[in-house]
């Protein structure tokens, strides 16, 4: 029998931020890579669209109107999913019905008046200013005595439910931690109790060192598909410095963010040549705990694309996944070596829309 191998045998690997395990199955990814690139028709948007809520001037929903905002504009959301002034309670009946009242503001952040612009076309000044606008909403949200937790994020294209086109994301503000950063704020403490160290300064060291799963890097952030990784093109932008949260980078670090945010979403919008749909969001520390729990928080992003072979073929957590545990045919290394293929000029894409 052969000896074990990473690109040819079924194996489980494992998730330090999460403590959960995910199924690799690189056997099948030798099939024959059916999924040929065809450049979607071209998707001509104006830069002003007098239909959309978000742009410059616009009514809302409920009749708002949106000032003629020039640079980044946050505004609370017209149908939030949590509301400031839930009042206190909750049950729990027989340990079984547990209820609590939960808190929380969600704001819409729109990056750039721009409605046809996505954060590749972006010059470095408006995604600093983004990065800016995500770093003050952190910690006002913070600051405010019923937030714990500030979870910032984008939704892009409409095979993730952005309902809209325009360039912008949201931030939810909660009272309590939620599950996701919970099991890293778990893990990542046990990790710095157990080692003395920092579980992902560590974990970037591995991967600087080996180079398989790098997908670009500048001075201060390095984009990298974890070892771990779920979705076929899923990566992790990772500080370079050890530091918590997007408050606390500094003027340089908060540009090499831009950078890598930038270069990141052009090599995905290359690699079908389409317009590449994905959830992205940060972790990072949360509020009202103690400062060594908040030393022990490395801050990164993580983006979730659902493209498996092309612009139209998706990857479903369905069946087994649903059920058992989520898993993968094209391994971590195969994605990452992918990303790295194609480049990171904005305008590659646009090309093939224009010839197409
Ligand atoms: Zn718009
Ligand atoms: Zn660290
Ligand atoms: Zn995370």
């Amino acid at each position: 029998m052969a000896s074990f191998s990473l690109v040819e045998h079924p194996h489980r690997r494992h998730n330090p931020l999460t403590g959960e395990w995910i199924l690799v199955s690189p056997h099948r990814a030798r099939r024959p890579w059916l999924g040929q690139v065809e450049p979607q028709p071209a998707e001509h948007r104006p830069a002003y669209d007098p239909t959309c809520y978000l742009c410059p001037g616009n009514e809302r929903a409920g009749g708002v109107r949106n000032p003629a905002y020039t640079g980044t504009f946050v505004f609370d959301n017209d149908f939030p999913a949590l509301l400031a002034d839930t009042p206190p309670g909750g049950t729990g009946a027989e340990g079984l019905l547990v209820v609590e009242a939960e808190r929380g503001i969600c704001r819409v952040v729109c990056f750039s008046p721009r409605h046809d612009l996505t954060l590749p076309d972006f010059d470095p000044a408006t995604l600093r200013r983004v990065v800016d606008t995500w770093a003050e909403q952190t910690e006002a949200l913070n600051a405010r005595p019923a937030i714990r937790y500030v979870q910032v994020f984008e939704n892009k294209g409409a095979m993730m439910g952005a309902s809209n086109p325009h360039p912008h994301g949201q931030i939810w503000a909660t009272e309590h931690l939620p599950n996701e950063p919970a099991k890293e704020h778990t893990r990542q403490l046990a990790y710095r109790a157990e080692r003395g160290a920092c579980l992902l300064c560590d974990y970037v060291a591995v991967e600087l060192a080996r180079e398989e799963r790098i997908v670009c890097a500048n001075d201060h952030f390095v984009a990298l598909v974890p070892f771990w990784a779920i979705w076929p093109f899923e990566t992790m932008v990772v500080s370079r410095r050890h530091t918590g949260g997007l408050p606390s980078l500094d003027g340089a670090e908060r540009d090499a963010l831009a950078d890598i945010l930038r270069r990141l979403t052009a090599r995905y919008d290359n690699l079908f040549q389409i317009s590449f749909p994905y959830s992205m969001g940060f972790h990072q520390w949360p509020a009202k705990v103690t400062r060594r729990a908040q030393e022990a928080w490395h801050l990164h992003a993580h983006f979730y694309p659902p493209l498996l072979r092309s612009a139209s073929v998706r990857k479903f957590m369905v069946g087994f996944e649903m059920l058992g545990m989520p898993q993968r045919d094209l391994t971590a290394e195969m994605g990452a070596a992918r990303l790295r293929s194609v480049g990171e000029s904005a305008t590659a894409r646009r090309g093939a829309d224009d010839n197409g």
